[in-house]
């Protein structure tokens, strides 16, 4: 794999820090130790991991001469923040497309990455309802942007396509370096499973360089077989453009449905409480519907004895923080 032959904006200027978390690990017993990569801490406004993938997605855009970036998400979607905040830099446009998962979640007024949207002065924010086809409603926008002579570009959701996952093979790359230097054995790396562009990434970047390290995907949104076999195909279309040159089996790919709670984006006892021990042993702030879920997963995987004692686990802190605040009411 040579990743440096395609064009990125260097939007991830050092490696984000891996911490040794002493609070939380004696906190959930002290049988394991528990590592955290620090992707919150990414570049990009408020941070998180879609900067690593927007750093060859926007690189693409502009090659193409876009001036124009258009993307979707959810109604508190970190994604498109970062999106925006990325076009802003940039200075493009930015148009979001929005899917209310959630029905009459949108509100204008809402605090967290919503209010962001206002405050970096989105172009324009289409609200569609919960299932619509995305991308052809992202295409309803670009066309009429081109009859305004605009050029738009769209990066799919959570910018999860093989280029973007190209962000999460890279950070595999930067992590096992990084645990070199550390002289840091690491049984299993546990990241929050979404749109697959990061879980993807990461068992690209981990199988094909044959480190081999288990990637453990805790869901946010669907089924563990959905998610496998998405995961999987990303898998597949990602090797074949970074160049692996061998077969990583589906074996490699294993995600968690049980932590998803009542669905996408809705809170959970788990979550509620692996953000508080996060806060208040490691001052390390999650976010409701990734990183909360994410790590209400690991800690349950933990206490249920599923890793050897004195093992050492590393946690992917994806970000997302930003939508603690609009989630006040779920932590009073
Ligand atoms: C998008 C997102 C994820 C999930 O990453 P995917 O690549 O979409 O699976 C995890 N955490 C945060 C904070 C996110 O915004």
């Amino acid at each position: 794999m040579n990743l440096a032959k395609f064009p990125r904006r260097g939007y991830v200027t050092n490696p984000t820090p891996i911490e040794y978390l002493s609070n939380f690990s004696k906190a959930l017993g002290g049988k394991v130790n528990v590592y955290v990569k620090r992707d919150d801490l990414l570049p990009g406004c408020a941070g998180g991991n879609k900067t690593r993938k927007l750093d060859f997605c926007i690189a693409d855009a502009l090659a193409k001469g876009a001036d124009t970036i258009i993307t979707c998400g959810a109604v508190q979607s970190n994604h498109a923040r970062l999106t925006l905040a990325w076009a802003v830099h940039e200075g493009l446009d930015c148009h979001l497309v929005l899917e209310e998962r959630v029905k009459g979640s949108y509100r204008p007024d809402a605090s967290g990455n919503n209010f962001l949207y206002i405050l970096l002065g989105v172009s324009g924010i289409s609200v569609v309802p919960g299932g619509s086809p995305m991308l052809d409603e992202m295409e309803k926008v670009a066309s009429d942007l081109r009859v305004k002579g605009k050029k738009p570009y769209i990066i799919p959701g959570g910018a999860s396509n093989a280029l973007g996952a190209l962000g999460y093979v890279a950070c595999a790359q930067e992590t096992t370096e990084q645990l070199f230097r550390m002289g840091l054995d690491i049984h299993a790396i546990v990241v929050p499973s979404g749109s697959a562009g990061t879980h993807a990434g990461m068992v690209t970047g981990i199988y094909g360089s044959s480190a081999d390290i288990p990637v453990l995907g805790i869901n946010v949104s669907r089924t563990k077989e959905t998610q496998e076999e998405l995961v999987y195909k990303l898998v597949r279309q990602t090797s074949e453009l970074a160049g692996v040159n061998h077969n990583i089996p589906a074996s490699a790919v294993t995600c968690f449905g049980d932590y998803v709670g009542p669905g996408y984006s809705l809170p959970t006892e788990g979550m509620i409480e692996a953000v508080k021990l996060l806060a208040r042993t490691e001052a390390i702030l999650l976010d409701p519907v990734y990183t909360g879920k994410a790590m209400a997963g690991f800690i349950d995987q933990v206490r249920k004895g599923a890793f050897p004692d004195g093992s050492n686990l590393l946690f992917l802190h994806t970000g997302g923080s930003p939508a603690l605040y609009a989630y006040l009411d779920t932590f009073k």
